[in-house]
This record gives C-alpha cells, sequence and structure tokens, in this order.
C-alpha cells in the first residue's frame, strides 16, 4: 500500500489501534521512501531499509544526501512541507498511514531518535534529569514524577553518569557527558528501535569512541533495533553490521558493513571509504583522499546517474542513464553500471 501524507495536524480518530499484524515482520522494513520538500525537492528518492531486532544498521553520505530526512521521517518528525510516499513498516505496522494518537504512542516507545546536533538542544533552565523524566510521565499515565525521576536516574546510569548527575543542568556537562544523556532520553520509554543521527560528530575522537561503545552495548544488553547515521564510512564500518550509502537522495550501495567499507562496489562508496581511513586498517595505508565538489542540490539534479559528473570512472553512458540497485557479489547491492562488468579494469579501483 501506498501512503502520502503531510506530518502535523492530529487525525479525526485519536484512538489507538493496538491491534497487530499476524506473522513475525522485521522491526522496520521502509519500502520505497520519497520525501519531498515543497513539491520540488526530492530529498529521499525511493529507499528501502530493513532492520531486525538487535541488528544494527549504518546509513552514510556526505552532508545533503538526504540521511536525516529520512531518519525524521521514519517517524513523521518533517515538517508540513514535506510530503512522503511509500511504507514505513514499524513492526508491520505502517507510519505513513498510522492514526495521531498511535503515532504518538510509537514516537518514543516504539522508535526514538537522537537527533543530529541534540546535545546542543538541551533546556538550559531545566534540570536534565527533569527532561529525561519528561517522557516517561508523558508516555505513563501511571508514572508519578518521583517514580520518573527515579528511572532517570537509572538511566543516567545505564549510560555511564552518575545518578546524581540528573541534578546538573546542561551547562555543568561537557559535550560527552550531554550527549550521554541525549541517549538515556532516547531508551527512557524502552524503544525497540534506535535512531542516532550522527552520535558522536561534534566530539572528540576519544569521547565519541567511548560513545560508540556505550550505544553498542545498550543495542547488544536491550536487543533494539538501531539506526546510526554518519557521514564517516569508518565508523560505520566498526560499530554496524550492516551498511546503506546515499547519495543525492537514494541508496547507491548496501550490504555487510565490513565488506562495503572494505571493498565498495559504488564508485562513491570506494570515495568515502578513501575519505574515512580506519586506524588498524590495511586500507589505512593510504593517505585519505577526498572527493571532489559536492553532491547535487536534490532541487536540481543531474540526469542519468546523479554521481556522474564527480565519478572517476563514468562511461558516457553515465550522464544519460539512470542505475538501480542490483546484485554485486555476496550480499551486497550496488547502483552502478560497472557492477556489471568484469573486474579487469584497474581504473575501477582508484575511485
Ligand atoms: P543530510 O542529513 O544527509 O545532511 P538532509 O536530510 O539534512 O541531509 O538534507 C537533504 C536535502 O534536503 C538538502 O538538500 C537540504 O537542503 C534539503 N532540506 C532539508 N530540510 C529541508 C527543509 N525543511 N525544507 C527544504 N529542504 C530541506
Ligand atoms: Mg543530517
Amino acid at each position: 500500500m501506498t501512503a502520502t501524507t503531510t506530518t502535523t495536524g492530529p487525525e479525526p480518530s485519536a484512538s489507538p489501534d493496538l491491534s497487530k499484524p499476524v506473522g513475525d515482520p522485521p522491526l522496520l522494513e521502509v519500502r520505497n521512501l520519497t520525501v519531498t520538500y515543497g513539491g520540488t525537492v526530492p530529498a529521499v528518492r525511493g529507499v528501502d531499509l530493513r532492520v531486525e531486532a538487535g541488528q544494527k544498521l549504518g546509513i552514510a553520505g556526505e552532508s545533503g544526501c538526504g540521511k536525516s530526512t529520512l531518519a525524521l521521517a521514519l517517524l513523521r518528525l518533517l515538517p508540513a512541507t514535506a510530503k512522503l510516499t511509500g511504507e514505513i513498516l514499524l513492526d508491520g505496522e505502517d507510519v505513513l498511514t498510522m492514526k495521531w494518537g498511535r503515532l504518538r504512542a510509537v514516537r518514543w516507545a516504539g522508535a526514538s531518535i537522537v537527533f543530529q546536533g541534540a546535545m546542543h538542544s538541551l533546556n538550559a533552565v531545566h534540570r536534565v534529569g527533569d527532561q529525561i523524566a519528561e517522557p516517561i510521565l508523558l508516555h505513563n499515565a501511571k508514572a508519578t514524577p518521583a517514580a520518573a525521576r527515579r528511572r532517570a536516574g537509572e538511566l543516567l546510569e545505564q549510560v555511564g553518569l552518575p545518578a546524581a548527575r540528573a541534578q546538573a543542568y546542561p551547562h555543568e556537562l561537557s559535550g560527552g557527558q550531554r550527549q550521554r544523556v541525549m541517549i538515556a532520553m532516547a531508551l527512557a520509554c524502552d524503544p525497540r528501535l534506535i535512531i542516532a543521527d550522527e552520535p558522536t560528530t561534534a566530539l572528540d575522537v576519544m569521547i565519541q569512541a567511548q560513545i560508540l561503545r556505550l550505544i553498542e552495548q545498550l543495542v547488544a544488553d536491550q536487543d533494539v533495533g538501531l539506526i546510526m547515521i554518519s557521514h564517516d564510512l569508518a565508523v560505520l564500518a566498526d560499530t554496524c553490521d550492516r551498511l546503506s550509502v546515499m547519495y543525492a537522495g537514494r541508496v547507491v550501495e548496501e550490504g555487510p558493513a565490513r565488506q562495503v567499507y572494505a571493498e565498495a562496489r559504488h564508485p562513491y562508496g570506494r570515495a568515502l571509504s578513501a575519505a574515512f581511513p580506519r586506524i588498524g586498517d590495511p586500507a589505512s595505508r593510504r593517505a585519505p583522499r577526498g572527493l571532489p565538489g559536492d553532491p547535487p542540490d536534490p532541487a536540481a539534479l543531474p540526469g542519468g546517474c546523479t554521481f556522474h559528473p564527480r565519478c572517476p570512472v563514468a562511461l558516457d553512458s553515465c550522464a544519460t542513464e539512470d542505475q538501480e540497485l542490483r546484485e554485486a557479489g555476496g550480499e551486497r547491492r550496488a547502483a552502478c553500471v560497472l557492477v556489471d562488468t568484469p573486474a579487469t579494469d584497474d581504473s575501477r579501483n582508484t575511485a
């Protein structure tokens, strides 16, 4: 079923439909999702994703590729100018056609988001413990303020902070501590899926490593699903099981994380991998190499394969022929015409 919906405004019936379809659907299955801003800016174009409980999916891509738009779309948190089509099946239930009341129940408890730059958006005038307690009180009519505060303390301990830090104001915490608070908040209603949008981008490398290990530990302990978004393919390869690489609003490559990082089949995947080498990885002996140019403006996408103007191995036909994701060996898929060409051309490995 395909749905078209805007993202704001209560729907007429607010009664939550708690019935579940029979069978055993994946935790999250996204089918052919598109997001268009203002009718003219296709920021996400036909994305398919799948996440099982306990699985960690990384979404990689440069700034402007549509990663945050995709993350926000999953819980219909985009502005009303954004039009969504496709299916977002959370435990088999389509988020795009959910009634408003059900959607409110699903946010935080079904899936929760650590927003990009979220650690800067804690409310400066409230203690962090109260901010963690807020979604608990909103989502559980039986929770008392005292119980919610107690739970906030437990959550802080779970993310490696003393429960007493609940009394702190955001300015009394370091960047890494504030990001831990954001993760505690995301865990507050025991979600089954956590979406973390660039959770470590603003942190120095030591703290980044600590936060990544914390997220990994929480996913392992609680058997939740994780979608982690980053421009840094090396970080995702270290943390995630599977990777989807986005370019100009589309997934152009997907597969097991380490395989995609070590030998991407799409020239864009290879360029991202070369730009973010991993310490201790054989590929890191090469100096990091940037990719010239920028991703295209979604309002003015180039014809053919959208990557062709920056592609070091583009064929003439790439300027006119768009490419779909196709089997690319092992469990990988890539949207590149060269995937079908026998790998005898050395130039394919120079991206
Ligand atoms: P990423 O997270 O990968 O950096 P975004 O999802 O933030 O990418 O942005 C994807 C594209 O959508 C960009 O071209 C951006 O300018 C555009 N965009 C993002 N938010 C809006 C909005 N509210 N209105 C119009 N365009 C937007
Ligand atoms: Mg973003």
